[in-house]
């Protein structure tokens, strides 16, 4: 395609063939809206924030629409290698702004969120770069399009890639994007990996780096309708499939705070707060009647000097107890639905900008168990469903980075399909598509880890649940959801000890 010199004036969609037209509501029907990748770039401060801050102040004007974007990927400098590791990642937006306009607002972006002087190609808090511009070549003093380097960068073309593999410059031979990646030398593994913030005050999980150590995530279910006695942890005896998900304590805030201080000594990083049962047929509880047991522990556990030491999330699909409970000071929501059951859900943890867990389920925990058929296996089944999911919060304005996934054990699956799911957990993970996202495993005293064990009292599965975490870390997993027990740690630092090394 011929390169077409720019000028600061206001590009019509004539100007532009082959691009996509969308339109940005009825106000501005009469503007032609053209999508672009956009190169994000920091390596200073709070470097996920600052990339946060950049997508938000592009959107702010709404003449830019972030559609979609990539993970945030850590590597080691390339040029100035004297400087600390930089994080990177791209989106895709829809713009009415001409490409010489969209690079003075990006431009004016930087030097409002870029408060140092740097050296050039060293530290910055902020680099956004316009990578593509529907199929443009600019050619200007100040813009070339395509981003002249961006063939030989890895740190592009990865997360370039994520968006769009099958993209062909404009300016260039019939070659995609995937293939220049895959002709640059691989990097080690080690020398790059996703990240994803848990919360302020933990380390992002970098889900490619083998030595990052496991989480462990404490299930803190507050059912008042099964008071036990002063606060010991205690399983009901349901029948059902994840009926270990549901052991209970007293809502009796002195019980929690004991357990809140126990989990955190023994090693636990993130508190799981539940106020509804999901398990198959488990009563619905009003919003209010959850948001109440939700809030009062979140209230107490940021009131604990322990406070500090992990993240609380929580375990709900509706919207509204999600937003009162990041409010309120939870880190990020736990959705065993995907943004499914409530699709208020997705819009508002984007508002709110916190991370997601998104779980795969089928139908309702009404419905769940005659929903086990998959035409592929369970594995493709589960991998593209989430996917799906994926697409939606995307949709619903969430970043990719802030995205954590789940395979759903128990949640319409037969025992086969949660044993085959556990073995080739690690296929999962690597399935196209999933590549990078960090993974919670929850296993712990579920109903196929009693019928493998033969063990039917829930509350005596915990040595068959060992078994299951040290799968769940051998398989790559990140998170692994658990009672709070005395000792809950020590498998996990075991298997961490053979496979996080
Ligand atoms: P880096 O090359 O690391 O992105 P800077 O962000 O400091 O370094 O950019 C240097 C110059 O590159 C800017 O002044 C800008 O005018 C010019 N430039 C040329 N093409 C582009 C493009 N596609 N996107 C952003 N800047 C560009
Ligand atoms: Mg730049």
């Amino acid at each position: 395609m011929e390169s077409t010199s720019l000028g600061s004036q206001q590009r019509g969609r004539l100007d532009f063939p082959g691009m996509d037209q969308a339109k940005h509501g009825q106000a501005q029907s009469d503007q032609a809206f053209n999508k672009a990748f956009i190169a994000l770039g920091s390596n200073m401060g709070d470097r996920i924030s600052m990339i946060e801050k950049a997508c938000r102040a592009m959107e702010s004007d709404g003449d830019i629409r972030v559609l979609r974007t990539s993970n945030l990927w850590e590597t080691e400098p390339m040029y100035v290698k004297d400087q600390d590791r930089f994080l990177n990642g791209a989106c895709e937006i829809e713009t009415s702004l001409s490409p010489i306009q969209l690079l003075d607002k990006l431009q004016d972006i930087e030097r409002r969120l870029d408060r140092k002087k740097v050296i050039d190609k060293g530290p910055r808090t902020i680099d956004l770069d316009i990578l593509l511009y529907g199929n443009v070549c600019v050619s200007e003093p100040r813009l070339t399009i395509p981003h002249p380097l961006m063939r030989e960068r890895e740190f592009v073309l990865r997360p370039l890639c994520e968006m769009t593999p099958g993209a062909v410059l404009p300016s260039a031979g019939s070659e995609t994007l995937s293939e220049y990646l895959a002709k640059l030398e691989p990097v080690s593994s080690d020398a790059i990996s996703t990240m994803t913030p848990l919360s302020s005050t933990l380390p992002p999980v970098t889900a490619l780096r083998r030595n990052r150590p496991t989480h462990a995530m404490a299930i803190m279910n507050m059912t008042p309708d099964s008071f036990s006695d002063g606060g010991a942890l205690q399983s009901n005896g349901s029948k059902f499939d994840v009926e270990g998900d549901d052991a209970r304590f007293s809502a009796n805030l002195e019980a929690v705070k004991r357990v809140v201080s126990e989990t955190v000594e023994e090693g636990c990083t993130i508190l799981d707060i539940g106020g509804q049962s999901t398990r198959p047929n488990a009563p619905e509880v009003s919003d209010v009647e959850e948001v109440n047991r939700v809030l009062s522990a979140i209230q107490l556990i940021r009131s604990m000097p322990e406070a500090a030491k992990v993240a609380i999330s929580v375990d709900t699909y509706r919207a509204s107890v999600a937003e009162r409970s990041i409010q309120a000071g939870a880190h990020f929501i736990n959705d065993v639905s995907g943004g499914i059951m409530d699709p208020e859900l997705l819009p508002t943890v984007a508002k709110l900008g916190c991370t997601i867990c998104l779980m795969h389920m089928r139908g309702t925990p009404q419905t769940m168990m005659k929903l086990t058929e998959y035409q592929d296996g369970v594995v493709a089944g589960v991998a593209e469903e989430l996917k799906e999911r994926i697409r939606a919060a995307e949709a619903a304005g969430i970043r990719r980075w802030r995205i954590i996934l789940d395979p759903g054990f128990g949640f319409a699956k037969t025992y086969e399909q949660n044993l085959e799911l556990l073995r080739r957990f690690d296929e999962l993970r690597a399935w196209p598509g999933l590549e990078g996202f960090p993974w919670l495993i929850g296993t712990s005293r579920k109903g196929f880890v009693g019928k493998a064990s033969g063990t039917k009292d829930a509350k005596m599965r915990n040595e068959p649940t060992i078994v299951t975490t040290a799968a769940a870390v051998q398989g790559g997993a990140d998170i692994v959801r658990l009672h709070p027990e005395r000792g809950m740690m020590a498998p996990v630092r075991m298997a961490d000890a053979i496979w996080r090394y």
